[in-house]
């Protein structure tokens, strides 16, 4: 079956140079999904909704050497190549519109050396897999606040999550890595093997490569204490949070979603729709000295909701719905304080929304990583304090333009001296806000090693930084 709509370049099957859809299901066997699939719709959806794009062929790739094969079939043919892992691209670059599609969701081997403490993982698992598998062993690698992440968009942007200030980054805890290159190779990468590479791929997305497998550091995280908790919020309870959250010791990780009360069963319903700070905090540590550090924030308001308790460390990643597709309008951001001022225009501004959600995320940095050298990796925003993502879910397509317009106007409202921008969080911003995650020298070196490792940008279906030679 060939695909008359979306390639041309697909339907010549005489050219040597290209491949159709029934020579790719001779080659990849079942793990072709083209148009015409029944699996197609779903095979294209990516956590966000509100993308609607048709790619001409999907192939899950099972390990290293389909990756190879399938970047060759990109490069011989020229259509665009999307690489997809846990496909929760905030720009939706994982999908390609009449292009190739390597999906790594079928590469989900792990295996774990519980005595050296380290990981190899394939790129197609998920935060919550890998966490879920590690836990069995009392040990830990940090992802971000969700568990159907995929580990490989989040660990080549960076990965900021619940153990950011006791252990850093994830790419702090990144020892090696597999990675296809545009001319098909396969290069092992780490700190004396390739190492131009290794330090562009702690960073600076899939810009570089397709990395099949990851190897991570592992550390002794058993149960820790942690979970949620509602405030309500006031510009005092946020600005005091965020004093404290900054202040605390290292090992307490903190995220304060200043929104209006979603309906949760859990929540009294008088409070559905006020504003509150929705708090996820994780301690790691022994629980007596957890619950001795999160008193001060148990004691900012009377909790609405108090669900913070010692845990096992994956209960951090609840069961999610595989239907949830919100569509949203979103701007990532760092800024160096949130006082009462500060406080006084997120609340403001989340009254002033019609969105079916509005969000204030607030995420304190510092400690771990913070003390990596900010040139120690194509993630240059070490000095940052807090990271603030604001967004809008809205459900009809036709709003667009207006909740674009008021995530634009809160995040200026918000602008302070970081200028800075976190890569995995930005969406179709444009190429100032790319630029805005490569600061200074990052971007020079970055597009350098670039040119050196795909020179005709083949992987450029991502927040793109083009090579030295213009391409
Ligand atoms: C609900 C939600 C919560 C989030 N929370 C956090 C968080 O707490 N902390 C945080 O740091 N980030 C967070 N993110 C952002 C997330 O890290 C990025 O969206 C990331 O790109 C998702 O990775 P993925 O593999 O799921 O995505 P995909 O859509 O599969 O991939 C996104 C992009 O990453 C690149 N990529 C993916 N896999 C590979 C690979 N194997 N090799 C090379 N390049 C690859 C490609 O350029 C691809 O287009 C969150 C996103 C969402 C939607």
């Amino acid at each position: 079956m060939v695909n008359k709509t979306n390639s041309q370049v697909l339907q010549q099957e005489s050219n040597p140079n290209t491949l159709s859809i029934s020579q790719l299901r001779k080659d990849f066997k079942d793990r072709v999904i083209a148009p015409k699939d029944a699996e197609y719709d779903k095979a294209r959806t990516l956590f966000y909704g509100g993308m609607d794009r048709h790619p001409a062929v999907i192939i899950r790739v099972k390990d290293v050497d389909d990756v190879v094969r399938v970047v060759n079939l990109a490069r011989e043919t020229g259509l665009p190549l999307a690489i997809r892992s846990g496909g929760h691209s905030v720009a939706g670059h994982s999908i390609a519109d009449n292009g190739i599609v390597l999906d790594l969701a079928g590469m989900r081997d792990l295996q774990i050396d519980v005595r050296g403490q380290t990981a190899w993982a394939e790129a197609g698992l998920t935060a919550g897999e890998y966490t879920t598998a590690a836990a069995a062993h009392g040990l830990a690698t940090g992802f971000g606040d969700t568990g159907s992440v995929g580990i490989g968009g989040l660990t080549t942007g960076g990965g900021v999550g619940y153990l950011v200030r006791k252990y850093g980054l994830t790419i702090d805890d990144l020892l090696a890595a597999e990675v296809v290159t545009a001319d098909g190779q396969v290069l092992r990468v780490d700190a004396d093997t390739n190492p131009d590479l290794f330090w562009a791929i702690r960073g600076g997305g899939g810009n570089f490569g397709v990395v099949t497998r990851f190897q991570f550091r592992l550390h002794k995280v058993d149960s820790v204490y942690g979970g949620m908790l509602f405030l309500p919020a006031t510009a005092d309870v946020i600005a005091s949070f965020m004093s404290l959250a900054e202040s605390a010791p290292e090992e307490l990780s903190a995220i304060a979603n200043v929104m209006p009360a979603p309906p949760m069963p859990f929540l009294p319903a008088e409070q559905h729709g006020k504003l509150v700070i929705m708090a996820m905090l994780v301690y790691v540590g022994d629980a007596a000295e957890g619950e001795r550090v999160i008193a001060p924030f148990r004691a900012l308001a009377t909790p609405l909701v108090d669900m913070v308790k010692p845990m096992q460390y994956p209960e951090i990643y609840p069961p999610e719905q595989d239907e949830y597709h919100p569509v949203a309008a979103s701007h990532t951001m760092f800024v160096d304080r949130i006082d009462r001022s500060v406080a006084e225009v997120i609340l403001t501004h989340l009254r002033s929304s019609t969105a079916m959600m509005a969000v204030a995320q607030l995420r304190p940095l510092g400690g771990a990583m913070a003390r990596v050298p900010v040139d120690a990796t194509a993630f240059a925003h070490r000095k940052s304090r807090i990271m603030v993502n604001v967004a809008a879910l809205y459900q009809n397509p036709e709003d667009k333009a207006t909740y674009e317009t008021w995530v634009a106007d809160f995040a200026e409202a918000l602008k302070q001296s970081d200028g800075g921008a976190y890569v995995n969080f930005l969406g179709e911003d444009g190429a100032v806000r790319i630029r805005a995650a490569y600061p200074g020298r990052t971007w020079d070196r970055l597009r350098e090693i670039k040119a050196r490792y795909d020179p005709d940008n083949l992987f450029r279906l991502n927040q793109n930084i083009p090579p030295t030679n213009g391409k």
